[in-house]
């Protein structure tokens, strides 16, 4: 029988060999197509007596990533059209949905016939589960060989029998930590950890995969055999009982209770161990039905996944222009970014000239490049030669002719007009026609620096975020000539180095600043309010952010905050930045000398290690203190993620961010911005924008004007629209925005 997604092949011995290999796809990934061929599949190795055994794998160079983005869409537009048919009819379809895989895989375990996964690439997700469900597991250690389930990390948990399989195999705690995070693993752990049995060499896979069924492998799970007991004894011995009440307090701990579908997962588990593995997976798909419906499933599940590839593939590139392949790329200013930027280019294989004043300074630069790479060579991350293929990419100079074969030039000098403008001159004499130019200013609009060059549509703004390695966020800007070529380059560039682009037009701050300066904000009013700064990081992190706003200053620096506020005065006149915040900043450097991190003194201080960092005590004197049962930490929750919305939909009311995939994927990605929201302007629309514009309301009447909510807003919540609707991503409007 032929399939389009598999081929089987039956050897000599009688086994088979399916191999998943999608004929129109990069990745193999799961549809309701291919969920029907394996069904067909187990079927007929079933029925044909000839065929012993099967061994499952990949014909690609990955296994598979796990579901497609067209079923989960397809699984929320089922749930919205059948709760508006008939709502307890959608509940039970659901459930029947998303039982769909989990009984397959029961299918397969169960068929009476011995089936091995080799696993020959990454193994995410259902891919993982239908793994689990073979009776043998083997996996190449290459290093590309990565397993995980992820799930929990969009809003969901692993619900195709993971719940169920990982515990035990795995001890408790372990299976635990692996699912509520989302962690991926080495085929070396997994084996550690017992979720595969073997891990050989690349070439070994399969005759590997397939002596384990010549070897007799019994086509029977260990949990189907009479008598069998989870690793750890299950749930009623003593380790458990130490383990299990401390359960939910941990994840508490890390999570503060934001995360639904990960305190499911410890009732998954507590509850799946108890009774026969049947049931468990019953257990399990009931859990499933109730998380996929929450909004924070929906919320997360849409932009971390479905948007953030979208955005990854190209959303925003305007259409007609070619692909450009960038042979060359210069950075000028081998600085702090300069340097990490010329490393994360160099990384995706790109030729680099860094350029700096002088030699010297360039070479500190390259120094920046190396350092990294020993890291990663010391962790085997890297080979050796990988590291020094790498490094080797990289050319230090001082030259500008040596700019003239890039395609594209990053400047990264010092946050200066008169500095940047020169560089500009410099860039451009040299640089090919048709080659593209980017800025990697954080603070000065793009359309006034493009007012020095001699082809402002060729100019952008690059925003790269530190540490450049490791933020996956970048923002592109669009100054008010900048052209579609220029566009496309700097995606297909930030695209070549994998990291998420959006796409912003021009403004002070752009996005990302202007969110993270209302967050700081809103903690120095808390501070001036005479708020106990522990509370006011610890009602941060309860509201999802994953650093307090007085630890975030301190990483961006205090004197720059500083400097910050004096340019806004200078530029926009005294009332445009509040006095008291002022007063606070010029005393934190002024008197205080204390400009965050990099001083070793901020809103922190930061004894040498391994002593941790905790706040300053002379910050509690500088107003009355309130007492802890004064402050409403929920209220100082609200008022953070308030504030921060607020800006991202006065960025959008202003023509700033036109779609809002991107303040939502910006806001995670770029300052973390409460990831079980969705993002800052699907947390406006999971509690509904009505209800948003009364909370705004609410806390403008205590807290000040600025929290009043926007024309925009009203206007939404009069008409009863939501950001998605009426900035729709995929409709005309859009498309002509
Ligand atoms: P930096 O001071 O560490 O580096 C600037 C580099 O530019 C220095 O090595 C300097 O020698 C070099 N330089 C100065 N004039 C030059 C010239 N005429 N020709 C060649 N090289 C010259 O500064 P940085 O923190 O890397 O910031 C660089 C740019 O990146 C600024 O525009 C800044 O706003 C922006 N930025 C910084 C951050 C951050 O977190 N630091 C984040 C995003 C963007």
């Amino acid at each position: 029988m032929a399939y389009k997604n598999f081929t089987v092949e039956t050897d000599a011995d009688g086994i088979a060999l399916v191999t998943w290999d999608m004929p129109d796809k990069s990745m193999n990934v799961f549809t309701a197509e291919v969920m029907d061929e394996i069904d067909k599949i187990v079927d007929a190795v079933v029925a044909d007596a000839a065929i012993k055994g099967a061994v499952f794998t990949s014909g690609k160079s990955s296994f598979s990533g796990g579901a497609d983005l067209s079923m989960i869409r397809g699984m929320f537009s089922m749930v919205e059209e059948e709760r508006a048919k008939d709502p307890a009819n959608a509940v039970k379809k659901l459930f029947d949905g998303a039982g769909r895989m989990s009984w397959l895989w029961r299918k397969i375990e169960t068929c009476g016939k011995p089936w091995v996964s080799a696993i020959n690439g990454t193994c995410m997700g259902g891919a993982f589960e239908l793994s689990l469900a073979c009776h043998g597991r083997v996996a190449s250690n290459a290093k590309s060989v990565k397993l995980a389930l992820p799930e929990v990390k969009v809003g969901i948990f692993p619900g195709a029998g993971g719940t169920q399989r990982v515990p035990r195999l795995a001890n408790t705690q372990d299976a635990l930590q692996m699912m509520t995070t989302g962690q991926t693993l080495t085929p070396q752990r997994a084996k550690a950890m017992n979720l595969v049995h073997q891990v050989v060499e690349p070439d070994q896979l399969i005759p590997a995969a397939r002596q384990m069924i010549k070897d007799g492998l019994k086509p029977v799970a260990p949990w189907d055999e009479k008598g069998f007991k989870a690793p750890g004894g299950g749930i009623w011995t003593p380790a458990s009982a130490q383990l299990w009440p401390a359960a939910p307090a941990v994840l508490r701990r890390e999570t503060s209770g934001n995360y639904p579908a990960a305190l499911a997962i410890l009732k998954c588990v507590y509850e799946g161990l108890q009774v026969p593995f049947d049931t468990g997976l019953r257990i399990e798909q009931r859990y499933f039905t109730e998380i996929v419906q929450t909004t924070e499933a929906f919320s997360m599940i849409r932009s971390l996944f479905i948007s953030m590839q979208e955005l990854n593939k190209g959303a925003r590139r305007p259409a007609g222009q070619p692909k450009s392949e960038i042979k060359k790329v210069g950075v000028v200013g081998a600085g702090f970014m300069g340097a990490s930027i010329a490393y994360v280019t160099a990384a995706a294989g790109i030729p680099v000239v860094l350029i700096d004043r002088d030699q010297e300074a360039a070479d500190k630069g390259l120094g920046v490049s190396q350092k990294l790479v020993s890291e990663a060579v010391g962790k085997g991350k890297l080979s050796k030669d990988e590291g020094e293929k790498l490094v080797g990419l990289i050319t230090p100079t001082s030259d500008y002719a040596a700019l003239a074969a890039a395609d594209l030039v990053i400047e990264a000098v010092f946050e200066d007009r008169d500095v940047k403008k020169a560089v500009m001159e410099k860039v451009e004499a040299v640089l090919p026609e048709g080659a593209i130019f980017a800025s990697n200013t954080s603070t000065l609009p793009i359309t006034g620096l493009a007012k020095n060059s001699k082809r402002p549509v060729d100019f952008i703004g690059i925003h790269f975020f530190s540490p450049v390695e490791k933020m996956m966020l970048t923002e592109v800007i669009l100054g008010k000539q900048t052209g579609d070529k220029a566009l496309a380059v700097a995606l297909d560039y930030v695209a070549a180095i994998r990291k998420t682009p959006i796409v912003v037009n021009d403004t002070r701050g752009f996005f990302v600043n202007r969110c993270v300066l209302r967050y700081m904000a809103e903690s120095y009013d808390m501070l001036i309010e005479g708020v106990p700064p522990v509370m006011i990081e610890n009602a941060a992190k309860f509201a999802g952010m994953p650093v307090g706003p007085l630890s975030l200053n301190d990483e961006v620096a205090i004197d720059l905050s500083y400097k910050i506020l004096k340019a806004t005065v200078a530029d926009l006149g005294e009332n445009s930045v509040d006095p008291r915040h002022m007063e606070l900043v010029a005393r934190m450097v002024e008197k205080e000398q204390r400009f965050g991190r990099k001083n070793g003194k901020g809103f922190y201080d930061y004894p040498a290690k391994p002593a941790k960092k905790s706040l300053w005590p002379g910050l509690k004197d500088f107003y009355p203190q309130k007492q802890a049962q004064e402050v409403d930490v929920k209220v100082l929750q609200q008022r953070f993620l308030v504030t921060i919305a607020l800006e991202a939909a006065r960025t959008v009311e202003e023509g700033i961010v036109t779609d809002p995939r991107e303040a939502d994927v910006g806001s995670i990605l770029g300052f973390g911005f409460a990831p079980y929201t969705g993002g800052a302007l699907s947390y406006i629309d999971g509690m509904g924008v009505k209800a948003f514009v009364a909370l705004c309301e609410k806390l403008a009447g205590q807290y000040g004007p600025h929290f009043a909510p926007t024309p925009l807003l009203k206007d939404m919540a009069g008409k009863g629209e939501t950001f998605y609707g009426r900035f729709d991503p995929y409709g005309q409007a859009r498309v002509a925005a």
